[in-house]
């Protein structure tokens, strides 16, 4: 299962209040001209089955709760690729009074790629760098063993031999008496 997912990530697409110029990049990535889907990408619509984030904009104290909540639900290994630099550090909007700087402080953050908005061929790079992270993670992951639990049973302890019985006294001859003669 590990070895057939490894080079078909699933990618979710999460906008957090991002000017929509990094989204319109990305969803060129998608379009046959770019053609995210010749490496195994594709795009979904469900944290639930995905393996890459891909965050935009500037995350901010109303959408973060989602973005941590959309995090939570994909399954591990999972990686993050902040598009732009919005998500890095806030981009232009850092000075706002709700934004929090950055996607990192939210989840933690695998690949950054800069740019405002970035070119879809780093993108795409992005989105490679983040497949190969992903990788490195499922490798880890798969040579961690299980705990196993053991319970362990000890055998009752043996008997103790039992004491030899002490000897018996031998019997003392009775004297032989001697019959008178007449
Ligand atoms: S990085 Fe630039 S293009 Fe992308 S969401 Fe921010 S301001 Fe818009």
């Amino acid at each position: 299962m590990t070895k057939a997912t490894a080079k078909s990530p699933w990618v979710v697409h999460v906008n957090c209040n991002s000017c929509n110029g990094c989204d319109i990049e990305f969803l060129a990535c998608l379009t046959p001209m770019y053609d995210a889907e010749r490496f195994g990408v594709l795009h979904i619509g469900t944290p639930k089955h995905a393996d890459i984030m891909v965050v935009t904009g500037s995350v901010n104290n109303r959408n973060a709760r989602v973005l941590r909540n959309l995090y939570e639900q994909m399954p591990s290994p999972k990686v993050v690729v902040a598009m732009g630099v919005c998500p890095a550090t806030g981009g232009i909007f850092a000075d706002g009074y709700n934004v929090i700087g950055g996607a990192e402080k939210v989840v933690p953050v695998d690949v950054f790629v800069p740019g405002c908005p970035p070119r879809p061929e780093a993108m795409l790079d992005g989105i490679l760098e983040g497949v190969k992270i992903l990788e490195g993670k499922r490798r880890n992951s798969a040579t961690v063993k299980p705990v196993r639990r053991i319970k362990i049973v000890r055998p009752a302890p043996a008997p103790a031999p039992a004491e030899p019985a002490p000897a018996a006294a031998a019997p003392v001859p009775e004297p032989v008496k001697e019959e008178a003669s007449c």
